[in-house]
């Protein structure tokens, strides 16, 4: 491996698909092999997160169900006796590399929450400096529809973004995506994911994965906009991660475009999941979309939903696309009421207070 050409830090996200065959059953020599490919970028100096799904798939493995409950709590329940069991089989596996991991389960909440955001960067720093391997899953036990990743080809994206990693390697049974309207075969390389790109993936049919292209493809957005490029490859390959980074690339490399996303906006962009949304005019959106100006109450035609004061609203063009994601400074009945006002009509409304701007630009993504 040429050391010019290695990144400081990667995430390595492992589909089920990739770690068990049949139902639940652990694929164990395969294990063993990414476990190496690990170690040799780590003796590299390359610095790794794994992103290993297999808990629910294990779980149904070990009580024998052949088809995923559709009932959470036993969806619940599969995953905290596989995750364990999964935790096993990694410590396992690193053993002979003398390699130690260590197990971080994440909800949505916790990356959503500023505050814990911070936190869990914190602590995968810290275990990165302490040389131990972080081996990341969602907190299946405890999500809720609502405050779930949903997949973790997401997840792994969000973790990539939330650590500034260079790359992000998706193993999984799909060796990368297929040019559907031309060749046919894998797409070596994606400088953009324009619709066309969007339409070559489709869903997952196998029984115990979760997300498919579909999935890894909204992932790698979230990579791409945060300045990490995002390989997706076939996990079956033994030395799959020495030959990506040994400038090989099997499967499908998306490159990163433009200035990445300061960390404060990353946040905005990717980690929330507003409820309220703000609608502007046809004017609003040059002056958000290409000017990069603050969202004024002069553009505000409407507001959907509740939210308060320093809450993430999604921003709407006349159309109900969303155009952009910010941090609302005032709360939704506030808004409401300065709808389509200029500065100077609000003024009396809001004595005392030097900004009107209901969204400002330094608290503003474009998506
Ligand atoms: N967290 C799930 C599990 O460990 C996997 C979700 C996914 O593969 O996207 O089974």
């Amino acid at each position: 491996m040429s050391a010019a050409v290695l990144p400081k830090r990667v995430v390595v996200k492992l589909g089920t698909g990739v770690l068990t065959h049949g139902v639940g059953q652990l694929h164990t020599g395969r294990i063993d092999a990414l476990a190496a490919g690990i170690a040799g970028l780590r003796a590299s100096g390359v610095e790794v997160i794994v992103v290993s799904s297999g808990a629910v798939g294990l779980g149904m493995g070990r009580l024998k169900k052949k088809k995923k409950p559709s009932d959470v709590s036993k969806k619940q329940a599969c995953a905290a006796i596989g995750q364990s069991l999964l935790m096993q089989t990694w410590q396992r596996a690193f053993d002979p590399h003398a390699t130690t991991v260590s197990q971080v389960l994440l909800t949505h909440e916790d990356l959503r929450s500023r505050h814990r955001h911070l936190g869990v960067k914190a602590c995968l720093e810290e275990l990165i400096a302490y040389g131990v391997v972080p081996v990341i899953n969602e907190n299946d036990t405890v999500s809720a529809a609502e405050i779930k990743f949903g997949d973790n080809d997401t997840l792994s994206a969000m973790v990539a973004a939330l650590v500034g990693a260079q790359h992000l390697v998706i193993l999984s049974t799909a060796p990368g995506l297929i040019d559907m309207k031309g060749t046919g075969k894998i797409l070596p390389v994606v400088e953009k994911i324009t619709p066309e790109i969007e339409a070559m993936a489709g869903g997952t049919t196998d029984v115990t994965a979760t997300g498919g292209m579909i999935s890894k493809i909204s992932a790698a957005k979230v990579a791409l906009r945060a300045g990490c490029g995002v390989f997706i490859a076939s996990g079956a390959e033994s030395d799959i991660l020495a030959r990506l980074f040994a400038g090989d690339n099997p499967g499908t490399y998306f490159v990163p475009a433009g200035a990445p996303l300061e960390s404060r906006k990353r946040w905005i962009a990717f980690y929330q999941r507003p409820s309220g949304a703000i609608a502007v005019n046809a004017n609003a959106v040059p002056a958000i979309l290409a000017q990069g100006r603050s969202l004024l109450a002069i553009g505000i035609t409407g507001v959907r939903g509740r939210f308060a004061a320093g809450d993430v609203v999604n921003i709407l063009g006349p159309d109900d696309a969303v155009l952009a994601r910010g941090e609302a400074a005032f709360d939704d009945a506030e808004v409401r009421a300065m709808a389509g006002r200029t500065t100077d009509e609000l003024r009396p409304l809001f004595p005392g207070r030097k900004r009107l701007e209901v969204v400002h630009r330094d608290h503003l993504v474009v998506l």
